[in-house]
């Protein structure tokens, strides 16, 4: 049962988020250097093609994974 003042709001929240979501794509989506900012070396070329917004190499992306999974356990009760 679906009130069609809600399916009216529901969509402009939508358009709302799709619109929020395209404005932060065009702030973080900037094309990678190529140089990794964890240890400085030259990105993997194929994980630039496969993440051109790759900021670290394969190496320092997954310490970082790491690291933050560890803090988010951390920060559990
Ligand atoms: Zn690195």
């Amino acid at each position: 049962m679906s009130d069609p003042v809600d399916i009216a709001q529901e969509r402009e929240q939508i358009q709302r988020d799709e619109a929020m979501a395209k404005l932060s794509c065009s702030l973080d989506a900037q094309p990678s250097d190529g140089i990794c900012k964890g240890c400085g070396d030259a990105i993997d070329p194929e994980r630039l093609v496969a993440i051109p917004t790759a900021r670290r190499c394969i190496e320092c992306a997954r310490v970082e994974d790491k690291r933050s999974k560890l803090l988010a356990a951390r920060g559990r009760p």
